[in-house]
C-alpha cells in the first residue's frame, strides 16, 4: 500500500450498511444411476420408421443447433485485467463471496464493452495491473465509500459496506453470468440484492476512475458522487475504451482467448 500519501483526487460520501448475500442455486446433485438394471433388458432393437420426408427435414434442422449454447463473440469487447485484493476485507474473503459484485460490476461495465477479467489475492502487494482493494475503511480516511489513486498508481480502494443514496436507476433485477466466471452459461443469471449493487455500483465507480472519467451531477449516472447510479453516456464510454487500451492494455478478445486463459 505505497500510495497512501498520493493525493487522492476522487472520493465518496460513505454511510455503511452490512450487506446480505444470496448464494447462486447450483442445482440439486444427481443421484447415482442404479447400476443393477439387467443390462440385457436395456439392449434394444432398432427399427427403421417410415418417417415423412417434410418430418426428416425438420429433424435435420434440429441436429443443426449446437448442442450447448455459446456466448455471442463481439469483436469490440476489450479485456481489462483487475486484480482483486481480499486479504484486509471481513465481507468479501474470496472468488465466490464477491461473485455477485463482480457480475454487477461487468454489468455496468459492459455499457462499454468492457469485459474485466479477475484475478483474486489475500496479498496486498500492489501488481502491474488495475489493484482493486476491499477493506473495512480506507485506511487513513474514515467515510468514504471508495478512492481510486492516481493513474499511475492504479489502485482502487472500495470499502467492505458502502452505502449510496437510492436513485431511480431501473436497474434490472437480475444479471449475466459474464463468461470467465467458471462454469457460465450464457443466458445464467443471477439476482443482486441491493447492498452487493451498491458494492458494485461504487467499485465500477472507482473503475471509471481510473479509466478517465471525472464526475457527473447527473444523478443517475455512474460518475456522480455516492448515488446508486449506473447510467454511462456516449462521451464517457469512449473516454473509458481509449484509456482503457491505452494505460492499461486492454484487448479486444474473443472468446477462444478466454477459454484459453481458463
Ligand atoms: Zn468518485
Amino acid at each position: 500500500m505505497r500510495t497512501l500519501i498520493t493525493v487522492m483526487p476522487f472520493i465518496l460520501l460513505a454511510c455503511g450498511r452490512p450487506p446480505t448475500r444470496i448464494e447462486l442455486n447450483e442445482g440439486a446433485q444427481r443421484l447415482p444411476v442404479d447400476s443393477s438394471v439387467d443390462e440385457e433388458a436395456t439392449v434394444q432393437e432398432e427399427e427403421d420408421e417410415l418417417v415423412p420426408e417434410d418430418l426428416l427435414v425438420e429433424n435435420e434442422e434440429e441436429k443443426a443447433e449446437p448442442e450447448e449454447a455459446q456466448f455471442a463473440e463481439d469483436p469490440e469487447r476489450l479485456s481489462l485485467n483487475v486484480v482483486f485484493h481480499l486479504g484486509d476485507s471481513q465481507l468479501w474473503k474470496d472468488e465466490a463471496s464477491l461473485k455477485p459484485v463482480i457480475v454487477e460490476t461487468q454489468r455496468i461495465l459492459s455499457l462499454a464493452k468492457i469485459e474485466i477479467i479477475p484475478q483474486y489475492t489475500t496479498d496486498d502487494a500492489p501488481t502491474e495491473m488495475m489493484d482493486i482493494y476491499f477493506a473495512p475503511e480506507v485506511p487513513g480516511r474514515p467515510n468514504i465509500n471508495g478512492v481510486s489513486f492516481g493513474m499511475a498508481d492504479r489502485e482502487i480502494y472500495v470499502i467492505d459496506n458502502v452505502g449510496l443514496q437510492k436513485v431511480d436507476d431501473k436497474r434490472p433485477p437480475q444479471s449475466d453470468i459474464p463468461r470467465y466466471i467458471p462454469g457460465a452459461k450464457p443466458m445464467m443469471k443471477l439476482a443482486i440484492t441491493q447492498d452487493q449493487a451498491e458494492q458494485a455500483r461504487t467499485t465500477a465507480h472507482e473503475i471509471g476512475h481510473q479509466l478517465g472519467l471525472p464526475h457527473r451531477q447527473d444523478t443517475t449516472n455512474l460518475m456522480a458522487s455516492g448515488t446508486s447510479g449506473w447510467t454511462l453516456n456516449e462521451n464517457e464510454i469512449q473516454t473509458m475504451r481509449t484509456t482503457a487500451v491505452q494505460q492499461f492494455g486492454a484487448k479486444n478478445i474473443t472468446n477462444a482467448m478466454l477459454l484459453q486463459e481458463d
